[in-house]
């Protein structure tokens, strides 16, 4: 298939309290992509607001928060649904199940598949290279990560690792608007952290006015982000770890902030 000649346009729809659905759109090769609808019809309402079908479902993993639309939206536009593959009992209505290493041709947007496990077993993130785009959902926050629900440390700082080996220019695109909270939180581990000072400042611009902090960006999470940080020396001090592995320092900060 040839490459997709059009841009993928990605917009947020507000979903439950804080949750993200993403629309990623390209009027020209028809490609209508929902990643994550927690429920229907918010996403419904926005295609209608734009005259547009949906043609895709992504599912990043299988919480009610990101697949409860599924159904719905499917009978309603007959869209296909693109899951991971490993957890595909779990993800109502997919008929694609993808694994690490596929590459799924959506209109000749290429989303190559990371398994990116620990939040949940089956989690994975779509990375378009071409697009500079990537869908993390509740693995890597702006500024945070996701819960270990059904994982341990070192299973998520692996995953977390293969996030921060793409190009620092990706647009990272996640489930829910957290990022002020985290910033709080991030603050508490490495207060002296001058592009963190500088993030949460324009972050809470942003939320004043109440908008989406999102995307971020792979270079921008690598700088600021306290659990992609595990060499900082700041935040090794901060939790009296000098010269423990970088999996100890991202165990300890993953407890902290379940405590915080
Ligand atoms: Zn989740």
């Amino acid at each position: 298939m040839m490459p997709a000649m059009g841009k993928l346009e990605i917009e947020p729809v507000l979903c439950l309290k804080d949750n993200y659905a993403w629309l990623a759109v390209d009027r020209e090769e028809g490609v209508v992509a929902v990643v994550d609808p927690s429920e229907s019809e918010p996403v419904k309402r926005a295609l209608e607001a734009r005259g547009l079908k949906l043609t895709h479902i992504l599912n990043t993993h299988h919480h009610m928060d990101h697949v409860g639309g599924n159904l719905a939206l499917k009978e309603t536009f007959g869209a296909k649904i693109v899951g991971p593959g490993k957890d595909a009992a779990r993800i109502p209505g997919i008929d694609v199940g993808v694994v690490e290493g596929d590459t799924y041709d959506m209109g000749g947007h290429r989303a190559r598949v990371l398994e990116i496990p620990a939040h949940t077993r089956g989690h994975i993130a779509f990375w378009f290279p071409d697009d500079s785009v990537v869908f993390t959902g509740d693995t890597l926050f702006a500024m945070g990560c996701g819960r270990l629900f059904e994982g341990d440390p070192p299973t998520m700082w692996s995953s977390l690792s293969k996030l921060t080996r793409l190009p620092d220019s990706t647009r990272v695109y996640c489930g829910h608007e957290y990022t002020e909270a985290n910033g709080r939180f991030a603050l508490t581990v490495e207060p002296a952290n001058p592009d963190l000072q500088a993030r949460m400042a324009d972050v809470k611009a942003t939320r004043a006015k109440g908008l989406p902090t999102l995307p971020s960006n792979i270079g921008i999470e690598k700088k600021t982000n306290p659990f992609l940080r595990a060499a900082s020396p700041e935040i090794r001090q901060t939790l009296g770890l000098g010269t423990a592995p970088d999996v100890e320092v991202f165990a300890e900060t993953r407890r902290r902030k379940d405590a915080f």
